[in-house]
């Protein structure tokens, strides 16, 4: 099956452009992030690159050496600064159909807060 191209109707898109609300946590020049809508666990935070990038793999191949450093620590703040380091967390990147992924603009879950059950979300 082919992969989609970027939709740039997609709800994450809609948010970097102002279009809708967001519970933001962090931004720079590469990144932003916000609390999930939905929390699964008491920290639930979506990071996006600012860039079009339908999912991991789109991004890994086609994202500047310079977006994927930015996002690669951006991750590494966030946690941080959520206070989840110290006992742990788990990033979740679903990846289209069989990965379960809804909104076609890549986001990595940052889950933590409490031991989280062995079942993904
Ligand atoms: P899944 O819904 O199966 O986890 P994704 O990996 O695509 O699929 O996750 C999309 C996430 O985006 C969901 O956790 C959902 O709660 C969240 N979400 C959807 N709309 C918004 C929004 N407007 N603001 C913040 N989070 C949102």
């Amino acid at each position: 099956m082919a992969v989609k191209p970027y939709d740039p109707e997609n709800i994450f898109a809609k948010i970097l452009r102002g279009d809708i609300p967001c519970s933001k946590v962090f931004e720079d020049d590469h990144v932003l992030a916000f609390n999930d809508i939905a929390p699964q666990a008491p920290t639930h935070v979506l990071v996006i690159p600012k860039g079009p990038y339908t999912s991991y793999d789109d991004f890994a191949t086609h994202a500047s050496d310079a977006e994927i450093i930015a996002y690669t620590r951006a991750i590494g703040k966030i946690s941080a600064a959520a206070g989840v380091n110290e006992d742990g967390y788990r990033l979740i990147a679903n990846t289209r159909e069989h990965g379960r992924q809804d909104v076609p603009h890549l986001h990595v879950h940052i889950l933590g807060g409490e031991k989280l059950p062995l079942m993904l979300p």
